[in-house]
C-alpha cells in the first residue's frame, strides 16, 4: 500500500505576511468561494471573517456568494450572515476569494475593475491562473481551510474555538474525513491544533454527516438501483433525471456525497455522477489513487482535483452520459 508520508512543500511566508498587512491596513471586506459553496469554502470564510474582525475591529466584513449555504454546515458560528447573492453591491478595498480554481468559479457576483482595490486568491486547486493581486495557492494543501490556518497561525493571535470549528470543517469536508490522498502529515499536524484549540470532534461528525434528510436518502436509493457499471467494471456511472428530482421533492443539498456512493465497488477507479437541470448537465467525478479524473473535467472545460473534479455538458441526460463514458475510456487504453 502506498504511504503518504510526505510534507507539503515550505509555505512562502512573504505571501501570508502579505495578507496579514492587507487586513490590517484596509477598511472594507468582502470575503465570497466557488457558486454553490462547499464545507471549505464555508468554513473558510467564516474562520477568516472571525481573524478579519479580531485583527481589524473598525472593519466591514461581508461574505457573499453565488449560492446559498449547504445545509450540512448551516450549523457553523456565523453562517446566517452569509448572504446567498446574485451580485455584489458597492465598492470594497479587498475581496477574498476562496476555493475558485478561476475568477469565474465565483459565479460572476463581482466585477474586479470596478468594484474591488485589491484581490486576494486564496486556493488549493490544480492549474489555479494566479488571477489576484495576492496569490496563496498551494495545491499540494488538503483544503483552502489549511490555508487559513497558516494565516491565523502567523497572526500570532490564540486561535478561537468557533475559527477552529471552522477550519476544522474545511478540512474535514475536503479530505473525506482524512480518507482521501490530499491528507498528509501537515493536514494531521493541523488538525491536532485545532482540537487542541477545541473542536468537538464527535459532535462535529454528526451534525456534518449525520444529518441527511429522508428525502438524500430515497434519492440514494433510486441513484444506486440505476448505477450502470462500465469498462470492465472499472467505471460507476450515477445519474439523477430532473423528473426524479422533483417528484422525490429533492432538494440540491440530498446530492452531497452521492458521487462517492460509487466509488463503494471493489472493481470501481472512477465513478460519474450526473445531475440533469434543464438543458445542462452537472457532472461531478471521483477517483481512487493514481486515476486522474481531472484530465476527464477538464476536457469539458471543468477542473478540480486528481481524485475530485467537476464539470458541465450543454447537452442531454443521454447524450451526456455519451460524452463522459467517451471521455473516461481514455483512462483505459488499450
Ligand atoms: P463537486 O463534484 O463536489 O461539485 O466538485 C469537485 C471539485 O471539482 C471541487 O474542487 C470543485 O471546485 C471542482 N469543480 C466542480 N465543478 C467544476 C466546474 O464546472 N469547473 C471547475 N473549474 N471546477 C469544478
Amino acid at each position: 500500500m502506498k504511504t503518504n508520508t510526505a510534507t507539503t512543500p515550505a509555505t512562502d511566508l512573504s505571501i501570508v505576511d502579505d495578507i496579514l498587512t492587507t487586513i490590517r491596513e484596509s477598511h472594507s471586506f468582502c470575503l465570497s468561494g466557488h457558486q454553490n459553496p462547499d464545507g471549505d469554502v464555508i468554513g473558510s470564510e467564516l474562520a477568516m471573517a472571525s481573524l478579519i474582525r479580531r485583527m481589524n475591529p473598525k472593519s466591514k466584513v461581508d461574505i457573499m456568494n453565488a449560492g446559498p449555504v449547504p445545509k450540512s454546515v448551516s450549523f457553523l458560528p456565523g453562517a446566517d450572515n452569509i448572504r446567498n447573492v446574485t451580485r455584489v453591491e458597492g465598492k470594497y478595498d479587498v475581496v477574498m476569494v476562496f476555493e475558485c480554481s478561476g475568477a469565474d468559479r465565483m459565479g460572476g457576483i463581482i466585477d474586479f475593475s470596478s468594484q474591488v482595490v485589491k484581490v486576494v486568491n486564496i486556493d488549493h486547486h490544480l492549474h489555479n491562473p494566479n488571477f489576484g493581486h495576492i496569490n496563496f495557492v498551494e495545491p499540494t494543501t488538503s483544503s483552502t481551510a489549511e490555508l487559513i490556518f497558516k494565516i491565523a497561525e502567523r497572526s500570532g493571535l490564540p486561535i478561537q474555538k468557533n475559527e477552529a470549528i471552522c477550519m476544522y470543517t474545511g478540512v474535514v469536508t475536503d479530505t473525506g474525513w482524512f480518507r482521501y490522498g490530499n491528507t498528509n502529515v501537515q493536514t494531521l499536524e493541523i488538525a491536532a491544533k485545532l482540537l487542541a484549540a477545541g473542536v468537538p470532534v464527535a459532535e462535529l461528525s454528526e451534525r456534518v454527516y449525520l444529518s441527511k434528510s429522508e428525502t438524500a436518502l430515497r434519492l440514494l436509493a433510486w441513484v444506486l438501483s440505476n448505477m450502470t457499471l462500465h469498462f470492465e467494471k472499472r467505471v460507476a456511472l450515477l445519474h439523477i433525471p430532473e423528473r426524479i428530482f422533483k417528484e422525490l421533492g429533492a432538494h440540491p443539498d440530498d446530492l452531497e456525497e452521492v458521487v462517492n456512493q460509487g466509488l463503494q465497488v471493489e472493481t470501481v477507479v472512477a465513478s460519474a455522477f450526473l445531475k440533469e437541470k434543464g438543458d445542462v448537465v452537472k457532472v461531478s467525478l471521483r477517483s481512487k489513487g493514481d486515476w486522474d479524473i481531472n484530465r476527464v473535467a477538464r476536457a469539458f472545460g471543468g477542473g478540480g482535483h486528481k481524485n475530485a473534479s467537476g464539470c458541465s455538458i450543454q447537452n442531454s441526460l443521454e447524450g451526456a452520459k455519451a460524452d463522459i463514458l467517451r471521455e473516461l475510456q481514455t483512462l483505459f487504453p488499450g
